[in-house]
């Protein structure tokens, strides 16, 4: 009686979910939707980048991904009618997690059709029939938003260096980067623009390096047509940039990294509007500025009710003109020279949370280094410039204070990261 007492105070003090390694309550998700839907009324779509399962991956079965994939379908469905959502695959929605074998294992006992056709039945709620084919074969699809406009949601799981399965062939898996040429330049006949979405972003650790850089020289060639990226996977708060392969010093793209709702681990639930350069005859479709929302998830515990806050705005928090890659590569340089500009960011890519550890000078190089690179494991081209510059001011007193107050740094882990967005006209 006495334990049974106790297991129950614990579950009410951490009634919102806890900051060691604890995925989301359903009523912290609940309440996050519920907050969401009422406090921003005029979204115009939501981009879902990928894993729905919680990580105590040694537990989980086909049978309860699926569980988990059409509850949420059902819930989003309910609580946002009528908007639509755009959803990619992340790595953790199949049993055993990061196992996705290419099109051509079809034994039924290895197949990865059991997700990939109820994927297909499932997002067929906010999607066109036609994309059904390329959802069965790879669980990824085009589709036209409005005239102009597209959304090309790619199954990063076919770069994602934990799926064993390409270890039987990871020659451009279930030809996906084929069909993204094709509908790159299908895209750029019609004079279409094109948003990305993905689950593992492509400069991460995760991206095996030959799909990275195959990537890479897509977007670079198709750089007019392919105004933002938008991936999850790391749960932070962050983005990375894309170069010229021939000449750093020139931007060509950008890919968004959204904020997780889970706060797994150390992290505060968050979730991120965007504004998006809307319905006009020369609409570039650039992110004009994005928010990240948070809530605080220590006070919510605390007072047993959480409150939902913005954290910042792009634009106003680092003072940008605009958010064009060229903008985005500004801040890493400012933010290698400006200390206080870097604490700031790294304050919201820790989404605030009152436990992150505190940033060393490896730590600071990590993470501009993180955002210099949408190429995989190529730190030493993206990021020499950045490493000599903070590496000759590492003998100040403050980088000495800095790494004198250091804990360990952490590593990456995976879940839910929704991202919504806003149309609105207006300069980039
Ligand atoms: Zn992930």
């Amino acid at each position: 009686m006495q334990i049974s007492l106790k297991k129950a105070l614990q579950q009410i003090k951490y009634f919102q979910g806890d900051y060691r390694k604890c995925d989301s309550p359903k009523r912290m998700i609940d309440h996050m939707y519920k907050h969401i839907a009422e406090t921003h009324s005029d979204i115009d779509y939501i981009l879902w980048t990928g894993d729905l399962p919680p990580h105590d991956i040694w537990n989980q079965t086909k049978e309860e991904n699926l569980k988990v994939l059409k509850e949420t379908v059902k819930q989003m469905a309910e609580v946002f009618p009528g908007i639509p959502i755009f959803p990619a695959l992340g790595n953790h929605e199949s049993a055993p997690v990061n196992s996705f074998p290419p099109p051509y294992v079809q034994q039924v006992d290895s197949s990865i059709a059991w997700l990939y056709d109820a994927l297909a039945e499932e997002w067929q709620k906010w999607l066109p029939p036609s994309v059904s084919y390329t959802i069965k074969r790879g669980a990824f699809y085009s589709v036209l938003v409005r005239p102009g406009f597209r959304i090309i949601s790619i199954n990063m799981n076919y770069c994602n260096n934990k799926n064993w399965w390409l270890l039987l062939n990871s020659t451009d898996p279930a030809t996906q980067l084929q069909w993204i040429i094709y509908e790159l330049q299908s895209a750029e006949f019609s004079n279409e623009k094109v948003h990305i979405i993905g689950h593992i972003p492509p400069g991460h650790a995760d991206c095996l390096k030959i799909w990275s850089r195959n990537y890479y020289k897509i977007v670079q060639r198709y750089e007019s047509t392919i105004t933002a990226q938008f991936f999850g996977h790391t749960h932070f708060d962050e983005f990375e940039v894309f170069y010229d392969s021939n000449d750093v010093s020139r931007p060509t793209n950008i890919a968004y990294i959204g904020p997780s709702v889970t706060p797994y681990y150390d992290l505060n639930p968050g979730y991120r509007i965007y504004y998006i350069d809307g319905d006009h005859d020369a609409t570039t479709r650039l992110v004009i500025d994005h928010e990240t929302w948070i809530m605080n998830l220590k006070e919510a515990n605390l007072y047993d009710f959480p409150i939902y806050y913005k954290l910042y705005s792009t634009r106003a928090a680092y003072n940008l003109k605009a958010l064009r890659p060229s903008d985005w590569d500004e801040l890493i340089n400012s933010m290698t020279d400006d200390q206080d500009k870097f604490d700031l960011y790294y304050k919201h890519y820790w989404k605030a949370s009152p436990v992150r550890p505190a940033c060393d000078a490896d730590c600071r190089k990590r993470i501009l280094c993180d955002a210099k690179s949408g190429r995989s494991h190529d730190r030493k081209y993206f990021c020499a410039e950045v490493e000599s510059k903070l590496d000759s001011s590492n003998g100040s007193w403050r980088s000495w204070i800095y790494r004198g107050i250091s804990f360990s740094n952490k590593t990456m882990s995976n879940n839910t990261a929704y991202q919504l967005l806003t149309n609105e006209v207006g300069d980039p």
